[in-house]
């Protein structure tokens, strides 16, 4: 099946759209009529401009309240077909996408519908044009796509078939066992859109609330194994209403657009996806967080060094080539890039000390890589000095990496091979409570979010979570976990539309998009955080009134009670278990760490995410006017 996506789909000018997709390797496009009017070139500078950039015009789009017309407005919409034809030979398309009629005056039946369709087929046939119907889930008489393909199957015409639109047919919850049993070659466009479940009119639902496969709700999957019976090879097209991708760069949109192309085709039997298709290694099984990498220049460094002395790291070595320490707790792995030039350097002039990679270990870091690249990751690849390892890596949320190791290549003695044993380090020892890496979050901009959500859940094998609105003092963060069945990693997604945010704060400060914080499970959060704070290290203060409630939201027993408040800890429980947080200060008004000790709890505290927003702007406020 080509790939295709509609002009519709993305923001920018027409000829910004067609070049962003035509960069992003699709096959073909549609042409909405309206990217046509509001253009200034004719029409067939712009059918010349597609096919210059490789593109095949797949539908010229929309044509809208035709069939079961009384007379004389049946007349005129004939003759405004004839226009649009006049139109379709200029741009050099030969498909015209007719939708059901909405309009009041139309009149139902569907053998009047299969007779104005059949007629039309004759008139597009004189000229070698083709048409294509398509329900609208709320269209007048015609909305469910069993009528349509009635209304085509007994409009009898060669030049006369069906558009299956996913939107359309999900939004109605109209079984799809049907499409099987439509033969492909009746079957002359499938347009797919995925989207939210959401309680609304399908009008609204589609205007505002498209998005790519992979970014929704619905079962794309089981659509896709039912046309792959019907035989059906033409044009697999995205047609996307949003107003995120409306606010969204042009080029990452029709980029994410191909992208959740190939990760809908991925694994269906009997489909291809694209001229250029590709058969994907396996979703990436993402096991843990194996490292975080900071990169810092040399003042912050030792600072961050004493941080993570205090929250009982041991130094473990030093790179045998670069200005690069490594810092170990259980199965914790921190590095500090202080080097002068390098990636971690370009990034820490722009961001500041940030976290500038995060090291996954996956099943198979070569086959990750394969699949990463063929759902066009950015591949990143930087010289390695004879020696070293060269590991796989791409580019992660803005612009920062995302590392593959393994435990089946040379990839699992990295750390012996590239560091320098380090002598043990006379900073306060703990006893080691830091576990894992729990959690890693990202802030980015919330026009961000569906693209990384598909990025991460297409590359691996993590499931999404439904997203949460947590208020901050500023206004409202959208929070998006995607995860590991068996939680060894997760991620989690912030975004926020308004500006007044912490999270659009870091934003600012940071200049773009990163890594917030990090999260550690504890074997232990009350000797931990006490251990932590005799060290030096100054933990978020919470607020007395957040124990008084908490007390009796969940009738804690007064010790327990007074622990937590002791040591400023925050407490959830849900049916499964009990969740223990402790948050650090932020370092260098850029990140900061959270510990969290799980008792076969599986959420992430959102009920408290609230507490610990407004601590952290009471703490920064204090800061900044002492
Ligand atoms: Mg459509
Ligand atoms: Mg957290």
């Amino acid at each position: 099946m080509l790939t295709s996506i509609a002009t519709v789909s993305l923001s920018g000018d027409l000829r910004e759209k067609l070049d962003a997709i035509a960069d992003a390797g699709f096959d073909g496009v549609e042409i909405f009529e309206n990217d046509l009017l509001t253009f200034d070139g004719s029409p067939r500078d712009v059918g010349q401009t597609i096919r210059d950039l490789g593109l095949k015009l797949v539908t010229f789009q929309p044509f809208r309240d035709f069939e079961g017309m009384p007379e004389p407005q049946r007349t005129r919409a004939f003759d405004r077909a004839e226009r649009k034809f006049d139109l379709m030979a200029e741009l050099g398309t030969d498909l015209l996408m007719v939708c059901s009629n909405v309009s009041p005056q139309s009149l139902g039946g569907l053998d009047r519908a299969a007779q104005d369709l059949a007629e039309l087929g004759d008139r597009a046939a004189k000229r070698g044009l083709r048409i294509a119907f398509e329900a609208l889930s709320w269209g007048r008489h015609i909305s469910d796509y069993r009528d349509s393909w009635e209304v085509v199957r007994r409009a009898s015409h060669p030049n006369v078939g069906l558009v299956l639109d996913t939107f359309h047919i999900m939004a109605r919850k109209v079984p799809i066992k049907a499409i099987a049993s439509i033969p492909g070659d009746k079957i002359f466009l499938v347009q797919v859109a995925d989207a939210p479940i959401l309680e609304m009119d399908p009008l609204s639902w589609s205007r505002h609330f498209r998005c790519f496969p992979g970014q929704g709700d619905f079962p794309l999957a089981d659509f896709m194994r039912n046309l792959a019976q019907t035989g059906y090879d033409g044009p697999l097209s995205l047609e996307i209403f949003n107003d995120q991708f409306r606010s969204s760069s042009t080029k990452t949109v029709a980029k994410d657009g191909l992208r959740s192309l190939i990760y809908l085709g991925d694994g269906v039997e009997g489909v291809t996806v694209g001229a250029k298709a590709t058969t994907l290694p396996p979703k990436a099984e993402a096991r843990h967080v194996e490292f975080v990498e900071f990169a810092v220049e040399e003042e912050n460094a030792e600072s961050l060094a004493t941080l993570f002395s205090a929250m009982g790291f041991e130094k473990r070595g030093s790179h045998r080539s670069k200005a690069v320490t490594w810092w170990k707790q259980n199965n914790i792995n921190f590095v500090i890039n202080c080097e002068k030039d390098g990636f971690a350097h370009a990034y820490n002039i722009v961001h500041g000390p940030s976290v500038c990679a995060v090291g996954l270990k996956v099943n198979d870091a070569g086959a990750t890589m394969n699949r990463a690249e063929a759902l066009l990751a950015a591949p990143f690849r930087q010289n390695v000095a004879p020696g070293e390892i060269e590991m796989p890596a791409i580019r992660g949320v803005g612009g920062s990496l995302i590392y593959f190791l393994d435990d089946q290549s040379e990839l699992a003695s990295i750390w012996d091979v590239e560091f320098d044993a380090a002598t043990p380090d006379a900073g306060p020892k703990t006893s080691g409570l830091l576990q894992a890496v729990d959690h890693v979050s990202y802030s980015m901009q919330y026009e961000e979010m569906l693209s990384w959500l598909l990025f991460f859940t297409a590359i691996f094998d993590l499931g999404k979570m439904p997203t949460l609105d947590i208020p901050d003092p500023g206004g409202l963060v959208q929070s998006q976990v995607v995860q590991a069945r068996d939680g060894g990693v997760r991620l989690i997604l912030n975004g926020s539309q308004s500006p007044n945010t912490q999270h659009s704060q870091f934003l600012s400060e940071f200049f773009g998009s990163g890594v917030q914080h990090i999260a550690l499970s504890s074997s232990d959060i009350f000797e931990s955080v006490a251990q932590c704070r005799k060290n030096g290290v100054e933990i978020l203060p919470i607020p007395e009134n957040y124990y008084d409630d908490i007390e009796a939201r969940f009738g804690l027993s007064p010790d327990l009670l007074d622990r937590l408040q002791a040591n400023n800890i925050l407490y959830d429980r849900d049916d499964d278990g009990e969740y223990f947080q402790a948050y650090s200060k932020t370092f260098a008004s850029r990140f900061f760490f959270e510990l969290v000790e799980r008792r076969d709890y599986r959420g992430f505290g959102a009920a408290n995410a609230p507490i610990r927003l407004a601590s952290q702007k009471r703490l920064n406020r204090r800061d900044t006017s002492d």
